[in-house]
């Protein structure tokens, strides 16, 4: 327990969205509060607004945005809070949901306009996987929306997650007045563009008090009486026992350009969102608590610049404590390896740590060392579980233009794939490889970076398939299964077995033929 003071300080989590939520808008505010940035506009969002091939340029401006932004950390109170960055487009799903495996909550993100998006329920789905604690935050109350009551019903239904709102909107759009604290009893009033201070926080401990009476119109002071009294008919008081099981999200409304409801979250955040958390690994949990260090790599990313090859591994430290210039032992290649520039990040600005504990994340130059899920000790032989690949939805052949580079590109996807661009499987018994993606995006992408970065040509070729799926099963059942389907099974660069399924019926069908062979929608049983 050497470290408990350091790491009782801190708390990691990520904000998710779908694109356009206010991801960004409210990273900005919770900076701005955090005394972090000084101005607005400082937070530059990592959205990739076009999808068209001449759009390269601006996705590589994009990616060194986001390494920038990719960790954010700043003090609130008596909080060391560590912001984790996750791309909001759809085709970067895969690194939003690494991003997951290394925070200790999230805070999700709805526009009360769209409701429950996509991509919202998606990232909500890995959250429930984890159990991981979510809060709630409805933006865009300055607007028109969805009515609060049906709001709330939509995400317990789409999200499935028990809710139980902390505040409370008066009116929204135009005639937006404020919120009431469900949780703290106090009112605050809307004004457009302006830092809530503590001055504006008005304790309302009984809403019979003349102050409602006097502050609302009687439609609006009635509204809200029976809106209260219907939550606090409806809902079961909050608990912060079923939030941290991930089993109950709090509610809070807001809007984040206006700098309105931020304080509140905020609070909250810091007052209810859990500690560093034990880490599942290969041979036992991990406590944060423990006086030697461990850590995982959770994302990869390349260099801006085309002349360095080398890398940004982001270490999640998940025990001890972490130095500088330190020998630590890498796992998976069994080598000792030191770091004499691990950096942090502050908004837009990199800065040399000397040490680092649970819960922090910190970047490490990497000339190819790491790949994602790679795990650091002080000597201990383990790894940490839950980094999982997930089933691709797009499928491509890579097929090499320029056989003098056949080395070249060979090299170029085996480190592109680490860094976890996309998914690579080979052929069982064969060459050809296969590339799975979740969006189309990043075939672009891999296709311009293996020239740029290898000076190897390449070209996608579309495969019919829809899905991987890992199998596992009976040694004598795989084998006859592989015998049968082979043109369907493929390899993923660990080895693991994987059947193509070419559409939903196929798979169901081989599920009901085969009921000795498990099939698995992510690499997470290995
Ligand atoms: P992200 O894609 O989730 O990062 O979303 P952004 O933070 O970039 O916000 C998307 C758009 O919504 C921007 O034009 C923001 O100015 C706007 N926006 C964010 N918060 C609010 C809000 O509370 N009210 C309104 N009306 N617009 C907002």
């Amino acid at each position: 327990m050497k470290y408990a003071n350091e790491i009782n300080k801190r708390k990691s989590f990520a904000i998710i969205a779908h694109p356009d939520a206010g991801k960004t808008t409210l990273t900005e505010k919770f900076l701005l509060f955090g005394g972090a940035i000084q101005t607005a506009g400082a937070v530059k969002s990592n959205k990739i607004k076009k999808h068209t091939t001449s759009d390269f340029m601006e996705i590589e401006r994009q990616r060194g945005i986001s390494v920038a932004t990719s960790v954010m950390s700043f003090d609130y109170r008596d909080t060391i809070v560590n912001l984790l960055d996750t791309p909001g487009h759809k085709d970067f799903a895969e690194d939003t949901y690494r991003t997951l495996t290394a925070v200790d909550s999230v805070v999700l993100v709805i526009d009360c306009v769209k409701g429950v998006e996509e991509q919202t329920e998606r990232l909500m789905e890995v959250c429930r996987m984890r159990d991981t604690p979510v809060i709630i935050f409805v933006n865009k109350m300055d607007r028109d929306g969805k009515m609060p009551f049906d709001l709330l019903d939509e995400l317990e239904e789409k999200l499935s997650i028990r809710v139980r709102p902390l505040s409370w909107p008066i009116n929204m759009g135009k005639d937006f007045r404020g919120v009431y604290n469900l949780y703290n009893k106090s009112y605050v009033s809307f004004s457009p563009n302006k830092k809530a201070t503590d001055d504006d926080i008005v304790p309302l401990k009984d809403l019979s008090s003349s102050f409602v009476d006097e502050n609302f119109n009687e439609k609006d002071a009635d509204q809200l009486r029976s809106d209260v009294e219907l939550i606090e008919g409806v809902y079961d008081p909050f608990e912060k026992e079923p939030y941290l099981e991930g089993k109950l999200a709090p509610v809070f409304f807001g809007s984040a350009v206006n700098n309105f409801g931020v304080k509140d979250l905020l609070d909250t955040f810091v007052e209810i969102a859990p500690l560093p958390k034990p880490r599942p690994a290969s041979t036992r949990d991990i406590d944060p608590y423990e006086d030697k260090f461990t850590g995982f790599i959770f994302k990869i990313h390349a260099n801006l610049d085309p002349r360095h090859r080398d890398r940004i591994a982001f270490l999640r430290i998940c025990s001890g404590k972490f130095e500088r210039n330190k020998f630590y032992h890498h796992v998976r290649l069994d080598k000792d390896m030191r770091f004499s520039n691990p950096y942090t990040f502050m908004a837009r600005e990199k800065n040399i740590v000397d040490d680092a504990y649970p819960g922090d994340v910190v970047g490490l130059f990497d000339t190819g060392n790491f790949k994602i899920g790679d795990t650091l000790t002080e000597g201990e032989e383990l790894f940490f579980t839950g980094i999982p690949s997930f089933s691709p939805e797009l499928f491509k052949e890579l097929v090499n233009k320029d056989p003098m580079k056949t080395k070249q590109l060979e090299k170029g996807i085996r480190q592109l794939t680490d860094e976890g661009v996309a998914q690579l499987f080979t052929q069982h018994n064969g060459n050809r490889k296969i590339i799975g993606c979740v969006g189309d995006l990043q075939f672009e992408v891999i296709q311009y970076r293996l020239l740029q970065e290898y000076g190897a040509a390449c070209q996608f070729n579309t495969l019919p398939f829809y899905k991987a799926c890992w199998i596992t099963g009976d040694k004598q059942k795989i084998e006859d299964f592989i015998r049968f389907k082979g043109q369907n099974i493929v390899e993923d660069k660990d080895g693991h077995l994987v059947y193509l399924a070419q559409s939903e019926w196929y798979l169901n069908t081989e599920r009901s033929n085969n009921p000795d062979i498990e099939f698995h929608f992510s690499s997470e049983i290995h």
